[in-house]
Parts: C-alpha cells; structure tokens; sequence
C-alpha cells in the first residue's frame, strides 16, 4: 500500500515521495491508520522495519508549527538511537517550515542544553534520565504534549529507565496519545503498556 491512502499532510507527503518510499512497510501499514486515528498504539518491530517513519509520520502530524509548545517527545534507550531518530525525524520534516526539534540526552553537558531551551521545541527526542531532569527544573514543559514516543521500550527497562519513565508521563499533559515500540513483548512491557496506555491497538509483523 502507497502512503498517498493515509490522510497525512501534504509536506509530509511529499517528503515520504523525496525518500523514494514507494510503498509502506508492514509495520508503518498495520499502525500508521489507528495513530493517524489517535489511537494508542504498541508495536512490536524490530530494527530495520521502519518504524521510526511509523511514529516520526505520526507524530509529525499531530504537531502544529503555529503553537510554540513542546507536542510530541520521543524517549530512546541510548543517545545513539536518539540521534539516529531526530536525524530521521528531521528527513521526514524536511517540508514543514520552521520545525524546531531538540535532542536531549545524558552525558552530554546541560548548559547548551539549557540555553537552546529558552524556547520550547516542537518535538524533543532524548533519553530518560536528562528528559526528566529538564521536566523537573520545567526547563522543559510537558503541559502542551499530544503524542508521547517510547521507542525500544524492553531496552529502557533493561536499562532501569522504568521510574524516569513513570516520572516524565506523571509531568507532562494527562491526555496525550501514546506510542510504544519494542522489538520483545515480556510481562514487564505489557504492564507497562496497561499502565501507560487507553485501549491500544496492538500491531505485531
Ligand atoms: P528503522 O526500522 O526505522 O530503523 O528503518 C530502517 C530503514 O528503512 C531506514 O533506513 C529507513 O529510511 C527505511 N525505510 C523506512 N520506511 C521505508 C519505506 N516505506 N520504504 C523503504 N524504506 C523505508
């Protein structure tokens, strides 16, 4: 199936055709319609199946340049993915005009980071430790969130990233739609997923 079927703006469109993406993957296929409909979603997609376009489209859908808030945060395992991802997110935004998107992970000093904060992003993708750091100084704010990411969720909680997580979703917007990526599905993501997550649809490929 083509992305021209889904009801995705314009510019993204366009972004999906400059890629050279002719047809979804089965995971951008099975939840790229419940996200676009607001739906929760819990996937099970491994590395390589596209699923970081699955949630970067999503997401950049749901964000509104207009309104100078922070809408839509991706949380990642490690600051590699995080960058692998924004660079992604990035690509796919290549037609959205004055988009401002910031990567906040740990080890990296908080200075620049603080003083590129003086406005709010768009979109924040960062690991959990240094996202709930800057929630909690409200160098960041999580009131204006709509689409919340946990991507390679059995890798945060292998890591012990579970209480940061649990942090971060207690300050940011009560409703908000909720995302969750993991290559395993273990009791402990399930709850993580009845915890965090309305009703969601789950996609497995
Ligand atoms: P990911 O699983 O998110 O790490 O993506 C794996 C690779 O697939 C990336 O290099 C993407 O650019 C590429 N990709 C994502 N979606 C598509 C698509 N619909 N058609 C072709 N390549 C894609």
């Amino acid at each position: 199936t083509s992305f021209s079927s889904l009801p995705l703006k314009p510019a993204l469109l366009a972004s999906v055709e400059a890629l050279g993406y002719a047809d979804m993957t089965p995971v951008q296929a099975q939840s790229l319609p419940p996200m676009l409909a607001g739906r929760d979603v819990i996937a099970q997609a491994q590395t390589g199946s596209g699923k970081t376009a699955a949630f970067g489209l999503g997401l950049l859908q749901a964000v509104d340049v207009d309104t100078i808030r922070l809408q839509a945060l991706v949380l990642c395992p490690t600051r590699e993915l995080a960058d692998q991802v924004s660079k992604a997110i990035r690509r796919l935004a290549a037609n959205i005009p004055n988009v401002k998107l910031l990567t906040l992970c740990g080890g990296m000093p908080l200075g620049p980071q603080l003083a590129s904060l003086t406005h709010d992003p768009h979109i924040v993708v960062g690991t959990p430790g240094r996202v709930q750091e800057h929630l909690k100084r409200q160098s960041l704010h999580g009131g204006g969130i709509k689409v919340l990411v946990l991507d390679e969720a059995d890798r945060m909680l292998d890591m012990g990233f579970t209480d940061a997580i649990d942090d971060i979703i207690g300050r940011i917007a009560k409703h908000h739609q909720t995302l969750l990526f993991s290559a395993t599905y273990p009791e402990e993501i399930r709850a993580v997923s009845q915890r965090v997550q309305t009703d969601p649809v789950e996609v497995t490929v």
